[in-house]
């Protein structure tokens, strides 16, 4: 049986959407390869919680989110760091694990990977923030090869070791998601309100349609959000709050797209397989992750990046995607038995070098 050891985001605790999109996967994964008969541990920030999967949590401070940050911002560390202590951890127990499977997008364990010996492989949950991280990044991907992998090839295309990615996609679980047929007037858009989201595009797009919009997730940035409030002041906007997946689920299915606006290279972009697994179709930005999810005309729109026009004409058009198509996209791409297979195929390569 194979022992792997997850390490997880160290911005917060699992659960909380603080970490956004990574959390959901960091679930998906595990559950996944545990079913498989895998043997699994996350070591994640005090707090954290997965649904059947065990978890050491770790006291310390937590890190901050490095997109809120210059690309020249130096390495930083709070005092009784929550990554530093997570890390120590592994160490002490590494001698138990086949493998060590990082999912911080953090400096520190890519730094400490030469001095450890239980292999790592590291799934990078975004694109390049910094220089500081894309320069450690690039020498763990030049000195061990194939251990780096990413969501997308738009993801992967921002660092400059692009081409020994292994891109692994994303999934869920797809029977934890309801089709809904027939849908409500309203629209979605989910994920952490944050500038690098841009909500402020989907909200200026239903300011004009008068298309109601609920408004789902983590506020991470309050100021962020009162400004959209003050500048769209008419706006048929209602915040719904951060729900769980079982939740969230229920109130997708019932609106008629999901808007996704982005500023962002976004790396991935969970939100939009679990609309399209509720039959809901997505408008997003030609631009990262979701241009390579959606098929534009057939389960959503690909808009012009940063174009409120370009929503706007989408918003008027969603009555044409059919919405069993969205569904079925989800279940033939993004299952996690794929997840699965794709993960153990990227660790064996790396599983060989422990004995070699
Ligand atoms: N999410 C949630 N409840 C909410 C809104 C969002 O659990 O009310 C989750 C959603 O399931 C997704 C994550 O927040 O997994 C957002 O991730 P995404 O990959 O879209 O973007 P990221 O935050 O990683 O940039």
């Amino acid at each position: 049986m194979l022992k792997l050891l997850f390490i997880s985001t160290p911005v917060g605790a699992l659960g909380t959407g603080q970490g956004g999109g990574v959390e959901l996967t960091i679930q998906n994964v595990a559950q996944e390869l545990q079913q498989r008969g895998y043997k699994i541990e996350v070591v994640a920030p005090i707090g954290s919680v997965l649904h059947n999967i065990p978890v050491k949590e770790i006291p310390g401070n937590l890190q901050i989110a490095v997109q809120t940050q210059g690309r020249d911002t130096p390495i930083c560390l709070p005092p009784n760091s929550a990554l530093a202590n997570m890390l120590d951890y592994a160490r002490q127990v590494q001698h138990e694990y086949d493998l060590i499977v990082n999912f911080a997008f953090d400096w520190l364990p890519f730094y400490l990977t030469p001095f450890f010996h239980c292999p790592i492989a590291h799934f990078i949950s975004m694109g390049s923030m910094t220089e500081a991280l894309d320069q450690i990044m690039t020498q763990v991907a030049t000195n061990y090869p194939q251990t780096i992998g990413v969501y997308t090839k738009s993801q992967a295309a921002t660092f400059p070791f692009a081409d020994t990615c292994e891109i692994l996609s994303s999934a869920i679980d797809l029977s934890l998601y309801q089709f809904v047929p027939h849908p409500e007037k309203t629209l979605a858009w989910l994920g952490r309100i944050a500038p690098e989201k841009a909500l402020e595009d989907a909200v200026a797009a239903v300011n004009t349609t008068g298309t109601p919009l609920k408004i789902y997730g983590k506020i991470q940035d309050q100021d962020y959000w009162q400004q959209i409030q003050q500048d769209f002041p008419h706006a048929p906007i209602e915040y719904m709050g951060f729900l769980s997946t079982q939740e969230l689920q229920q109130e997708l299915g019932q609106c008629r797209a999901l808007l996704m606006t982005p500023r962002w290279i976004e790396a991935f972009g969970n939100v939009a397989i679990e609309a399209l697994a509720c039959g809901v179709p997505v408008i997003a930005y030609r631009r990262g992750g979701p241009a390579e999810i959606v098929q534009d005309g057939v389960t959503g729109f690909l808009v012009e990046p940063d174009s409120i026009e370009g929503l706007v004409t989408a918003i008027d058009q969603i009555d044409l995607i059919d919405r069993r198509k969205c569904r079925q996209q989800a279940e033939a791409e993004y299952s996690l038995t794929a997840l699965g297979d794709r993960f153990s195929l990227w660790f064996d390569p790396i599983l060989k070098t422990k004995n070699s």
